[in-house]
């Protein structure tokens, strides 16, 4: 059945159970628009399920481990969590098994890695209390926060929003969906970062200075949050640069782990 016949039988039905209940008549259903230029959402799929979690915003966090704010020049022990978002087509899947190339993005000349643990939420709401936010999640993946370094540093330099070193096309990578109802809250456990089997990042959840729970009892003091948001919890230290050629793996234990070739 297409989109405007379904369109109209609801608004039959709505006339319909209107009048029943002797309610108002609704106003006039306009005719279906014709909506130009259709993109797909982004999905990703959930694991051992033919379920998609279709994202709606992708919320990312910095510098969330001690370590990595000091290699990026700040203070760890004084600075409360921030965010920035990433466009939701920015997602690049990375299926189980598989190795997907990555298209070295254009402009930058050092292009960094940042492995995260990404949330996926399935509740919503504003002031979410950090003692139930781990409620709020519905699964967990393994993600790079690709990053143009050297155009984030230089509009950080300048004063201008970094928009460009973190919000391009394929920026988002990220696992299937692991159902939280299967890994319990998030908390520990290793990530890791190989480049070409040699290990450039490694670290524990345990070592987030704002744990998954306490950065979605956060976020929801700035915006209302929906199912379908995604939190890149931030990335552990020794971010660094990859060139075409390079393979990244991504690990975090729970999740299987994610092969992305430069290309
Ligand atoms: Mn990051």
């Amino acid at each position: 059945m297409d989109k405007e016949r379904r369109m109209l039988l609801k608004t039959t039905a709505a006339v319909g159970a209107s009048a029943l209940a002797g309610g108002a008549a609704p106003a006039v259903a306009q005719p279906a628009a014709d909506i130009l230029f259709v993109h797909e959402g982004s999905y990703i799929p959930v694991v051992g399920s033919n379920q998609k979690f279709q994202v709606r915003r992708i919320y990312c966090v910095g510098r969330n481990y001690a370590a990595h704010a000091i290699e990026r020049g700040s203070d760890p022990t004084r600075e409360p969590p921030f965010f920035f978002q990433k466009p939701t087509d920015a997602i690049q899947l990375a299926p189980e098994g598989k190795t997907i190339d990555h298209p070295y993005p254009p402009v930058t000349k050092n292009y960094h890695y940042e492995v995260e643990l990404v949330a996926a939420l399935g509740k919503g709401g504003r002031n979410i209390p950090a003692d139930k936010a781990f409620d709020y999640v519905y699964g967990y993946a393994v993600g790079l926060d690709m990053t143009r370094r050297d155009l984030q540093n230089a509009m950080s330099t300048e004063k201008k929003p970094w928009e460009i070193g973190k919000s391009f096309d394929h920026a988002a990578v990220v696992s299937d969906l692991h159902p939280a109802t299967k890994l319990g809250p998030m908390t520990q456990g290793a990530i890791w970062l190989k480049v070409n089997g040699q290990v450039k990042q490694s670290s524990d959840l345990s070592k987030m200075i704002w744990n998954v729970a306490e950065q979605i009892a956060n976020l929801s003091t700035y915006y209302e949050l929906f199912p379908g948001d995604i939190i890149y919890s931030g990335t552990p230290e020794n971010v660094g640069p990859v060139v075409p050629g390079d393979v990244m793996t991504g690990h975090i234990d729970g999740i299987y782990e994610i092969n992305v070739k430069v290309v």
